[in-house]
């Protein structure tokens, strides 16, 4: 098998080959460690290990999809198929199907996304009769959610003096009560949220030896990437499952941790070597990915940082372009001017659109860049939006489809239960809840036996249509597929009906939704492997599982030509040929909420350098003098990362002299200048006529733009207005 190893360097090859006992890799940004990892999988596979036997972890099922890809290709078969690979939830999902039985859940159960936690978290706190002003979902969510994965259960977080000192002094002292409200809950819905699924796994293994057993001994081999940004739950389980075999190799950079808000810790990588004898470790210096400018920028930078393992990258690629540093206006401005150079980078380097990202620091940083894009005519996808799967009705249409597969699903019930509308109003929804709470019985048990709860009886008439309606779906499940049964739910429910007959725009693009659902189902009942690549069982309960820890970027079809936009936390392992990182501003990036301790600031650093390396050929930083946030016009520094930069490797003629340098003659002053009252020809031709002084006003229009903007051929989604790192829908 040696062309498996072919054109690795030396220390590449070494960790390829090393394949007993313990391995971690620790090693800069594009230095192949994925690749490496890619490689050493196809390389155990040439050597006789069977493919049910190893277990990859990857950041993104995207990763998944593509290391299998690569290592078919690489062996010439399809072994690749049988591989558990995967991101930490999507692996586990799979394994709680088969095993959750033990601890009480259905293995249909349901899988809540942060949506339907934050709506089972909403009537905890109103039962409880908590203000849920003060305790607000979303941060109570939080809370819950770094406990769990701390592996902190209800009592214990109750019982922990320092924890209920935080919830005294941010005034919400209940928490404790919510959290243990909340894990009943999902217990009673049989439904897991994000966190149970390494939360119950690490149940599991923990307190079911023959399970422990049963998946030590499956998984002889154990390799996860992006080690760094592991938790203590992914930490306590992977340490578990490698505990007979010890045959685990980890790969990962501590310059690219970027996940301590979720409880991640580089302490995992450090703890590596003490928690294995004879921890193999190799280290990998070579980049293949970035130009010397890129990577002297990024190397200059991350030195910056106290922590960190000290490492030296280098390359031999070309030195490439200075990283350009751009100063605009406004935020508008900025997008407009990155939405021209994408256009000229085109015409005149032929890049095509998907050799571009645009990454920011928070999500709602992608408007003015899809204003921007959108008037140009350039397709763009934004990544980390609200994605096809939480729309409205997709998501009123998939609660049926969970309902039929698990009648605990509450959430799932209540979305449906008059939906279309069918006489149940929220009164007797509402009474049935108090009625299943008080015998503590299920809402679908009490909707079941709903002539014992003594509704009116035209009430009771549509509770009966409405439980047989779903118990027909049930029996038609057991002799036809998942699409076959969705077909004949938006058949009986009138649910596309109703949708076809709205005839505005809306209507019909939420029509179109449902019929792209229902295709979606189609191909995946037809397909012969699902997203993870294993032949499986195509039950419901798996389709429903995959399309709830499918994240953006698993969306994405290679063959789409488009700009991506996303978050840098998204694009995490990612590459492309060029890169603009917008928004590069105090209090943006860094973040204004990571500059009161070295820690956070070291983080913010990091998640710098992430961006910075993502760039294979071209970079280009953008800050605006003044952006609205929060609906007001505010003035930023430019980020002091980049006066961390050096000099000989950073063009700053677009930024107008000097990082803070505000007397230079970039053409964002020249704008600012014209904004004034001097406009200069430059400015003209590069932005075209000037706005208008309204506050809201139309951006202008430059002559080529069209006067109508032409449909972008990609659904975009409408960025959230939060300024929390939006990340957590990539899940590891
Ligand atoms: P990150 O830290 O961003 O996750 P990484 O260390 O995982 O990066 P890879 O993504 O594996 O790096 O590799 C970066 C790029 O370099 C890829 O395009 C990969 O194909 C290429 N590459 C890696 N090793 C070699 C090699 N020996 N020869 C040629 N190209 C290589
Ligand atoms: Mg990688």
């Amino acid at each position: 098998m040696q062309h498996l190893l072919d054109g690795l360097n030396e220390q590449q090859r070494e960790a390829v080959m090393h394949i007993n006992g313990p391995l971690m890799i620790v090693a800069g940004a594009g230095s192949g460690k994925t690749k490496v990892l890619t490689t050493r999988i196809a390389y155990l596979l040439s050597k006789g290990v069977d493919a049910f036997n190893i277990l990859a972890l990857t950041f993104t099922n995207k990763a998944a999809a593509e290391m299998k890809e690569r290592i078919e290709k690489m062996l010439g078969n399809n072994e690749a198929r049988n591989l558990y690979i995967g991101t930490f939830h999507s692996v586990f999902a799979r394994i709680l199907r088969a095993e959750v039985h033990r601890i009480g859940y259905p293995s249909s159960f349901t899988i809540y996304d942060s949506d339907d936690s934050r709506s089972v978290l909403k009537t905890v706190i109103n039962e409880l009769n908590l203000d849920d002003k003060l305790y607000k979902p979303n941060v109570v969510h939080s809370r819950i959610s770094q406990a769990k994965n701390a592996l902190m259960s209800p009592a214990e977080y109750a019982m922990d003096h320092h924890i209920q000192q935080e919830d005294m002094r941010s005034n919400r002292p209940a928490i404790a009560q919510i959290y243990q409200g909340y894990v009943a809950r999902c217990f009673k819905n049989g439904a897991m949220d994000f966190d149970d699924l390494l939360v119950k796994m690490h149940e599991l293994l923990k307190n079911f030896p023959e399970v422990l057993h049963k998946f030590q001994h499956k998984f002889k081999y154990i390799m996860i990437d992006e080690y760094q940004d592991t938790n203590a739950v992914q930490y306590e389980i992977t340490k578990l499952l490698a505990a007979a075999h010890e045959n685990i190799c980890v790969v990962g950079d501590d310059a690219q941790s970027i996940y301590s808000f979720r409880g991640a810790t580089i302490e995992n990588i450090l703890q590596f070597q003490k928690d294995y004898d004879d921890v193999r470790v190799v280290k990998l210096e070579q980049n293949y990915r970035c130009t010397q400018s890129i990577l002297k920028v990024a190397n200059e930078v991350i030195k910056k940082n106290i922590g960190q393992i000290p490492k030296e990258l280098w390359t031999e690629n070309e030195s490439g372009e200075k990283i350009k540093l751009v100063r605009t206006m406004t935020d508008n401005d900025e997008g407009r001017f990155v939405a021209d150079i994408i256009q000229e980078q085109k015409l005149r380097n032929h890049y095509y659109n998907r050799d571009f990202a645009i990454l920011y620091r928070t999500n709602a940083q992608s408007r003015s860049f899809e204003e921007s894009l959108r008037r140009m005519g350039i397709a763009y996808k934004i990544y980390g939006g609200l994605s096809f799967y939480q729309r409205k009705e997709v998501k009123d249409f998939i609660a049926y489809l969970r309902v039929v597969a698990n009648t605990r699903d509450e959430e799932a019930l209540k979305r449906i239960i008059n939906y279309p509308v069918r006489g149940i109003g929220k009164t007797t929804i509402d009474r049935a809840i108090v009625t299943a709470n008080e015998n503590n019985v299920t809402l679908w048990e009490v909707l079941e036996r709903a002539q014992e709860a003594g509704f009116k009886a035209g009430t009771l008439e549509s509770i009966k249509g409405f439980v047989y309606m779903i118990k027909s779906f049930q029996t038609m499940l057991q002799t036809h597929n998942a699409y076959d049964v969705a077909v004949l739910i938006g058949k009986n429910t009138t649910l596309v009906k109703e949708l076809f007959n709205d005839k505005t725009v809306e209507g019909l693009a939420r029509y179109e939704n449902v019929q792209e659902l229902l295709n979606s189902i189609k191909e995946w009942t037809e397909s012969p492997s699902n997203a993870e690549g294993e032949v499986g069982e195509k039950t419901l309960g798996v389709y429903l599982q995959q399309i709830t820890l499918l994240t953006d970027a698993d969306n994405d079809k290679e063959d789409s030509d488009v700009v991506k936009l996303m978050t840098i936390h998204a694009a995490k392992g990612l590459e492309f040929p060029v890169v603009f990182v917008g928004g590069v501003e105090e209090t943006i990036f860094p973040s204004g909420m990571s500059i009161n301790t070295r820690e956070e600031l070291e983080e913010e650093r990091r998640l710098f350098y992430v961006a910075v390396t993502r760039a294979k050929h071209r970079l280009w930083l953008t800050f605006a003098n003044a952006r609205y946030r929060f609906g007001n016009l505010v003035q930023n520094e430019p980020s002091r990362f980049l006066e961390e930069m050096p000099e000989e490797f950073v063009d700053r003629s677009y930024a107008g002299g000097g990082a803070r340098n505000q007397g230079g003659m970039g053409a964002g002053v020249e704008r600012m200048q014209r904004s004034f009252g001097s406009t200069t020809a430059q400015a003209e031709k590069m932005y075209g006529p000037p706005p208008s002084k309204k506050k809201d006003a139309a951006p202008a229009r430059p002559s080529y733009m069209p006067a109508q903007p032409p449909a972008s051929k990609v659904v975009e989604h409408k960025p959230s207005a939060n300024f929390e790192p939006s990340d957590t829908s990539n899940l590891q």
